[in-house]
């Protein structure tokens, strides 16, 4: 089976082939760079439009490339005439994300479907980002921190959906951190430049928030501003930053994992690159014996390989999406996903 993803839902315009015989991904992305200050939407949806055709051209190129005479074979229910790529199915990012970019990807995501001949996948971009590092570490049934630029939050498997068993209660991880970089005058994104200045830093202390399973950012950035503008180093704040905020994460990681009785973790979303991150969960898990992985860096940030793999799972349990009911969803949340490619294990 070979599906084509598609994903738009912030900054990475992106499309993928994936090809499930090979365990295969080719992404292609090209990444919206703002000039000045954070992601602005209009500009964004602005670049999808730009930049979606483009992607969605390069992986189809390559379909083409690689279909064999048998390709997508093993879907009788497809016919592939007019479809000279072996493609079985589109998936797309349907949220939660920046609603104009979204609107961008759908349409592009139909115009696909239609055009080949074969069905649409609704695929939530959280969900993805916990699916893909379960495919790849073939580990059974995990917890997942979702350490992401607009989210950041723990999700566990239960009764047939993903379940938020902990979230931030305000922004997320990665946008906490661009917020600060922003205000010292960084471009964006400002996660690796934190990363790369707290190399040298030193620690100082800042505001610590767990509440129970959820935690909040927007006093530690305030402090963080703050600390800047009294003339702290900034490799100072930068060192403070990664092992408070982390260290929150890494607190609540645990705990959820203690709370389900599991014992393997993965990590999820763009601010999921940071080794020190990586770092802080292997060491926990490795203290209660259980198994950690984090996705390679191309899989955790925004990316439409995600969704083609799990837009292939879904396609495989049936769940398409017919086109007059695929609008988009800015505020799709895990927990409202059926998990259909699981249906038949126990939660
Ligand atoms: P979401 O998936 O919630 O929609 P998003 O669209 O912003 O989030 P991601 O690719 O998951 O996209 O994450 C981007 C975020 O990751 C940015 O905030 C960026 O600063 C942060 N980031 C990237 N690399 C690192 C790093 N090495 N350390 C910390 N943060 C990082």
């Amino acid at each position: 089976m070979r599906v084509l993803g598609i994903e738009g839902t912030a900054w990475a315009a992106s499309a993928a082939l994936y090809d499930d015989a090979a365990d295969d991904v080719f992404i292609e992305s090209d990444p919206y760079q703002p000039d000045s200050g954070g992601i602005h939407p209009r500009e964004a949806a602005e670049h999808m439009g730009e930049a979606i055709p483009q992607v969605v051209s390069t992986v189809l190129s390559r379909a083409a490339e690689t279909a064999t005479t048998d390709a997508g074979g093993d879907s009788d229910a497809v016919d592939h005439s007019g479809n000279p790529y072996g493609i079985d199915a589109v998936a797309f990012s349907r949220g939660p994300g920046l609603g104009p970019c979204l609107r961008t990807v759908g349409t592009a995501a139909r115009a696909a479907a239609q055009r080949l001949g074969v069905p649409l996948v609704g695929v939530n971009h959280m969900v993805a980002h916990l699916e893909i590092g379960r495919h790849q570490s073939g580990f059974d049934s995990p917890v997942c921190l979702n350490a992401s630029g607009a989210n950041a939050h723990l999700l566990g498997f239960h009764n047939g959906r993903y379940r938020v068993l902990g979230e931030t209660m305000d922004t997320g991880v990665g946008n906490a951190l661009d917020k600060f970089t922003r205000h010292i005058g960084w471009n964006h994104p400002g996660g690796p430049k934190v990363e790369a200045a707290a190399k040298d830093g030193e620690f100082i202390d800042l505001p610590y928030v767990v509440k129970g399973m959820d935690f909040s950012f927007s006093g530690i950035m305030s402090a963080a501003k703050q600390a800047a503008d009294d003339g702290e180093a900034v490799e100072d704040i930068c060192f403070s930053l990664q092992e408070h905020v982390f260290g929150m994460l890494t607190e609540v990681a645990e705990r959820a994992l203690s709370l389900t009785g599991t014992d393997e973790l993965v990590l999820g979303g763009g601010v999921g690159q940071n080794g020190r991150l990586q770092e802080m969960l292997e060491m926990m898990c490795e203290a209660r014996g259980a198994s950690f992985h984090a996705p390679d860096p191309r899989l955790l940030r925004d990316n439409a390989g995600m969704i083609a793999v799990l837009g292939a799972k879904q396609f495989a349990a049936g769940d398409t999406l017919p086109i007059d009911e695929s609008t988009v969803d800015p505020n799709f949340r895990p927990d409202q996903v059926p998990v259909t490619w699981r249906a038949d294990e126990p939660s």
